[in-house]
């Protein structure tokens, strides 16, 4: 803790040289978060214990728009398409300035509210991957402007997108698509993490798809060579993909899971289903390996003597960085200094450390340099891909669990149920919010990111990778 205090002064010592200094308007976005800390941290909580999962997110989703709506915000719910995802906006004219809340959790990984394994309901959803930090502190970060607007010293339009569905189906791509970033100049994102870090890396691009083999069914023993095995095409279909690994570059992941394999022992089975994902960490790159996997598929059904059937689910854009953005972001985060932790909070870490055979180092909330970005990032994929590649986008990630935590498991929900991710969505509301400030302060600022994201985006049309009609709500 000292030593965090310690590196706390040093930032602000930095800060004051580099001439950086805590304007009034900081001061009172600072204010506002700490007046609604209170109310965030129930929002948090009460998202976190009903954990719903992708586009169930009713009550969640409700939640955060009820109390956009008491603070005067206009709510439109229900856009795009999907009942759960909303738009809430306040203010008028330019810069119209927006920010992402997400909110939905992850299947079978349910966790009480401390460091040792143990389910709070059986079987049920957990926010294994924060989101229920994520929307609450996107929201106080988004209230804390429109405070500053509704006081006059702001001018311009505050967005808080609630985004559902980012673990299945990526429901911002609906949102795009239905032109909801169109006007926006700026748009900010955040994500829980196991550190605090302005992100100026990317992710990985993505593609869904539904592979299905359809036989012919009979008695395994009696007559099998009357059926047809949509099992064996299966087989021989993940076998293929399983080859193709060593010929593929290293920046590429093949995922699948098998959804249906037949029901019994005894009958050939007529029908097999599998989800299918490719990543790679350009769209470029990813794409020919798309349509060399889907080929496959075709492979396996003539060596079953069966037929297939290739569904897109939905896919994603690796994520458009923006430097300038999070040059910005890094100045306020230098001037809030690092998370401090008391030794219970400590203890706590160390405890999800031990129980999960990692190094027992407590947490780190040390504010990191701004990273080179790099070329071909590792990590996940998110659908703020999509978001970036239609407006500019400023990406934060900060402490909510201990260092090296598994993430989407028991221990990041334990984490997000407790003091350490409470404390981690306030400081992220803190840090956007005083981003947000310079952003309707300085319409140079503005320009230069709007630049950088023009250059950077180049020649490339977006396009989305989604299905035809409405969103699969219900679907798998
Ligand atoms: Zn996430």
């Amino acid at each position: 803790m000292r030593k965090n205090m310690l590196l706390g002064l040093l930032l602000l010592a930095a800060a004051i040289v580099s001439g950086q200094k805590m304007n009034s308007n900081k001061k009172a976005a600072i204010a506002s978060v700490e007046k609604h800390k209170e109310a965030l941290i129930q929002i948090s909580d009460s998202i976190w214990a009903l954990a719903e999962t992708a586009f169930e997110e009713d009550q969640s989703s409700k939640i955060l728009a009820d109390y956009a709506e008491k603070n005067g915000f206009t709510v439109q719910r229900g856009v795009a398409g999907m009942p759960t995802a909303f738009v809430a906006t306040y203010g008028s004219g330019s810069p119209v300035i927006s920010v992402l809340g997400e909110f939905d959790a992850l299947p079978g990984i349910s966790q009480k509210a401390k460091p040792t394994k143990e389910a709070l309901n059986e079987g049920a959803a957990g926010h294994g991957c924060g989101h229920n930090l994520f929307g609450a502190g996107s929201l106080g970060a988004a209230i804390a402007a429109k405070e500053l607007i509704e006081q006059g010293k702001l001018k311009g339009t505050i967005k808080f997108f609630g985004t559902p569905s980012e673990e299945k189906f990526f429901g911002k791509i609906w949102m795009v698509r239905e032109g909801l970033w169109d006007g926006v100049d700026v748009n900010l994102s955040w994500h829980p993490s196991a550190s605090t870090r302005a992100d100026v890396q990317s992710s990985l691009a993505l593609v869904d798809f539904k592979v299905e083999f359809f036989g012919q069914a009979a008695h395994a023993s009696a007559d099998p060579w009357n059926g047809r095995s949509a099992s064996d095409a299966l087989e021989l279909y993940t076998a293929g993909i399983n080859y193709y690994r060593e010929h593929i570059k290293p920046t590429v992941r093949i995922h699948y899971h098998i959804q249906d394999g037949g029901q019994v022992v005894n009958v050939v089975p007529d029908y097999s289903k599998l989800w299918v994902r490719v990543r790679d960490t350009k769209r470029s790159g990813m794409l020919p390996v798309y349509e060399r996997v889907q080929k496959m598929a075709e492979g396996a059904a003539i060596l079953a003597n069966v037929d297939y059937k290739i569904s897109l689910i939905s896919g994603i854009y690796e994520v458009l960085v923006n430097r300038a953005g999070g040059e910005a972001m890094q100045k306020n985060l230098e001037l809030l200094g690092p998370i401090s932790y008391t030794d219970q909070e400590s203890a706590f870490g160390k405890k999800i450390q031990e129980v999960t055979g990692k190094p027992q180092v407590g947490m780190d909330a040390s504010i990191m340099p701004l990273e080179e970005t790099k070329e071909h990032p590792g990590g996940g994929s998110t659908d703020v891909g999509d978001v970036s590649w239609n407006v500019a986008n400023i990406n934060l990630g900060v402490t909510t669990a201990p260092k090296d935590t598994p993430w989407h498991s028991w221990a990041v929900v334990a984490c997000g149920g407790m003091s350490i991710g409470h404390k981690g969505m306030v400081y992220a509301a803190k840090a956007m919010g005083m981003t947000m400030v310079d952003l309707f302060e300085d319409p140079k600022l503005v320009e230069k990111i709007k630049s950088e994201y023009r250059e950077r985006k180049g020649d490339e049309v977006y396009e989305a990778i989604v299905p035809e009609g409405p969103p699969p709500i219900g679907g798998n």
